[in-house]
C-alpha cells in the first residue's frame, strides 16, 4: 500500500519557510551545506556554515557568559529553561514540520520529538530547585562532611540526524538547569531545525535576561565537531551518534582530560517467550521495528524468539509489514517514511545481501518503493530476515528496518544470545512469567542500559535516564541523576570545633 502522492521540493521549500519564519528565524542564504528533504531527496536551499572566526567568537562567548551563568542561582536558571518550554509549546506544530522536512519523520513522531523536548524543559525546571548534594557522616567530632554540586562549565552538543531536537534539548535543558552553557553542532543535515532551536531560546534568554551567549549554535561539518572535541574551553563534550564517531571522540576528548558523555550505536533486541501476549508482541514488535523506517538509536533490530512460537509469531509479523503504509510522512496515514538518503538505502540493500550470504533467508520487505515519483528518495520496504545464528552482519547496527529473526530453546540460551554483540543500548521481553521477566532484568539478564517488558525496545520517556554500555558508549542523558555528568562534585569538610583532628587517626605536631 503506497500514498498517492508526494509533495513537490518546492511545497516542502515554502513549508519550511513559513515555519522557520513563525518561529523567527530568516536563513542565511550560503553555500557550504544544503538543507535538504529526505521526502523528495532534493535540496531546499543553501546555507552559510560557521567560519573558523565565528567557531573561535562562540567558544569564547560561551566560555564569557559561563562565568556570569553559574552565579545565577539555579531556580533563577530554571526560568529560562522554563520559557523555552513555553515557546516550544507555542511552536511546537512549526517545529514538528521542520523535523518531517529534514529527517522524514511522519507527522505523529515529529509531534512526539516536539513533546519530548517539552517534557524535558518541565524536568530541568524542577531540576533547577533540586541539585542535591548528600551530607556525610563525618569521622571526627565537630566535623560535618558534604557534597556540593557546581556547573561544569561549557557543554559541547554534538547531535545525528534521526533526532535533530530532542538530543539537543536532553542535553540543553539539563545542562542550562545545572548552570552550564551550550554550543551545539547539530548533524550537517539537519540545519533547519536547529535554526529554529537556537532561535527560540534566543527568545527565552531575552525574556528572561538571561545572557544571549549561554546556548550557541555552530552549523557545520564535522571538522567543527573536531573543534569542539579538541578545545580545553569545552568542558564537556555530549556526542551522540554513530559508533565510529565515538571511537574518534572518546580518546580525543581523554587525552586533554576533558569529559564525554556518549550516545552511540544500538543494536537492541527483543526475546520473545511462549508465555508472551503475541497481540500485545505484535504491535511492540512492529512500531519499534519498522517505526522511525528503522533510524532510532533504539531500533529493535534482532528477534530472538521460543522455537515452540517462531513461526506463528514470524507469520503475523510478515502479514503485519506487508500491510504497512509507506510514503509522504505528513499523510496522516503512513507509519513509514523515507530513509534519510539513497546511501541509506543502498546500506541496507548491502546488509540484506550479506545476511542472506551468510545463511539467512529474506521473508517479507527489501523492496524499495517510490522510485519513480522521487528517484532521489529512500523510501523502502521494512525487511524480516531469518536466520540461524549472530552472523557477523547480524552483529552489526544497520540503520535502516532490517529485523533479524533468531530461535531459543532456554531463556539462559536467550540471554546468552541477547547479550551476544557489541552494543548494549536497548532490551525487552515479551512474557507473562514474572521468574522470566525479572531475570531478563536481573544482574545475569540483559546487558543494556535500557531493559523493558512487554513493550518494545523504543519510545523512551524523559524520566528515566538514557543511554547505553558497551560500544553504545555509557553515557546517560535526559532524567534520573543524569544532570550530574553536567556538574562538578566537590566535597567539603567543615571544623566546626577548636580542635584540629586528622582523618584516621593521624597524629601530628
Ligand atoms: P554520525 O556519527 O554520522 O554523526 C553524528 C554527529 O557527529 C554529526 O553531527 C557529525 O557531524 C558528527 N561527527 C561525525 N564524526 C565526527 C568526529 N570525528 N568528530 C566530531 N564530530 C563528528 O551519526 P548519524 O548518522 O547522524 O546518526 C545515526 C547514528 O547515531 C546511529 O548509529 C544511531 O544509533 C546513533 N544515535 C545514538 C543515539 C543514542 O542516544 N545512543 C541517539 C541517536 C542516534
Amino acid at each position: 500500500m503506497t500514498t498517492p502522492a508526494l509533495p513537490t521540493t518546492e511545497a516542502l521549500r515554502e513549508r519550511a519557510l513559513t515555519s522557520l519564519r513563525r518561529v523567527g528565524v530568516t536563513p542565511t542564504e550560503g553555500s557550504d551545506l544544503h538543507a535538504r528533504t529526505p521526502i523528495t531527496g532534493e535540496d531546499l536551499f543553501g546555507l552559510a556554515a560557521a567560519t573558523e572566526a565565528e567557531t573561535e567568537e562562540a567558544l569564547e562567548a560561551a566560555r564569557t557568559a559561563f562565568l556570569t551563568w553559574r552565579a545565577t542561582p539555579a531556580p533563577r536558571r530554571g526560568e529560562l529553561v522554563r520559557r523555552l518550554g513555553e515557546l516550544l509549546r507555542d511552536h511546537k506544530s512549526d517545529l514538528a514540520d521542520l523535523i518531517t522536512i529534514e529527517a522524514g519523520k511522519i507527522r505523529s513522531e515529529a509531534l512526539g520529538e516536539v513533546q519530548e523536548m517539552i517534557d524535558i524543559c518541565d524536568f530541568a525546571v524542577g531540576l533547577s530547585r533540586q541539585l542535591y548534594g548528600r551530607t556525610i557522616a563525618s569521622e571526627r567530632p565537630g566535623h560535618r562532611l558534604a557534597e556540593t554540586w557546581h556547573p561544569l562549565g561549557v557543554v559541547g552538543v554534538i547531535s545525528a540526524f534521526n533526532f535533530p531536537a530532542a538530543v539537543w534539548s536532553w542535553n540543553t535543558a539539563v545542562a542550562l538547569a545545572c548552570g552550564d552553557t551550550v554550543i551545539w553542532k547539530p548533524s550537517e543535515l539537519t540545519p533547519l531545525i536547529s535554526l529554529a532551536c537556537d532561535r527560540l531560546l534566543a527568545r527565552a534568554a531575552e525574556d528572561t535576561g538571561a545572557p544571549r551567549d549561554v546556548h550557541r549554535l555552530l552549523l557545520g561539518d564535522r571538522a567543527i565537531g573536531e573543534r569542539l572535541v579538541d578545545d580545553p574551553r569545552v568542558a564537556l563534550v555530549s556526542a551522540t551518534g554513530s559508533t565510529r564517531m565515538g571511537r574518534e571522540v572518546g580518546p580525543r576528548v581523554a587525552a586533554r582530560f576533558g569529559r564525554t558523555l556518549l550516545e552511540l550505536g544500538g543494536n537492541n533486541a527483543a526475546v520473545v517467550a511462549p508465555s508472551a501476549d503475541l497481540d500485545l508482541a505484535v504491535q511492540g514488535i512492529v512500531f519499534a521495528a519498522a517505526g522511525t523506517a528503522g533510524q532510532r538509536c533504539t531500533t529493535l533490530r534482532r528477534l530472538i524468539v521460543h522455537r515452540d512460537i517462531a513461526d506463528t509469531l514470524v507469520d503475523r509479523l510478515t502479514a503485519a509489514y506487508r500491510k504497512l503504509p509507506i510514503g509522504d510522512p505528513f499523510d496522516e496515514g503512513t507509519l513509514v517514511g523515507p530513509l534519510i538518503s539513497t546511501g541509506s538505502l543502498d546500506t541496507m540493500r548491502d546488509a540484506l545481501d550479506r545476511a542472506q550470504a551468510e545463511g539467512g533467508t529474506l521473508l517479507v520487505g527489501g523492496e524499495r518503493r517510490l522510485a519513480d515519483r522521487a528517484p532521489r528518495a529512500g523510501y523502502v520496504e521494512p525487511a524480516i530476515v531469518r536466520v540461524d545464528a549472530q552472523t557477523p552482519v547480524v552483529r552489526e547496527e544497520t540503520f535502516a528496518p532490517v529485523l533479524y529473526v533468531l530461535t531459543y530453546d532456554t531463556l539462559e540460551e536467550a540471554v546468552a544470545l541477547h547479550n551476544d554483540v557489541p552494543q548494549g543500548l536497548s532490551s525487552s521481553i515479551f512474557t507473562r512469567d514474572q521468574q522470566e521477566a525479572e531475570y531478563f532484568l536481573s544482574a545475569e539478564g540483559s546487558d543494556c542500559g535500557i531493559a523493558n517488558v512487554n513493550i518494545g525496545t523504543s519510545g523512551a520517556e524523559i524520566g528515566g535516564a538514557f543511554g547505553g554500555e558497551k560500544e553504545t558508549g555509557g553515557g546517560r542523558e535526559s532524567g534520573s541523576d543524569a544532570w550530574r555528568a553536567y556538574m562538578r562534585p566537590a566535597t567539603n569538610t567543615i571544623n566546626y570545633s577548636s580542635r584540629l583532628a586528622l582523618a584516621q587517626n593521624v597524629s601530628f605536631l
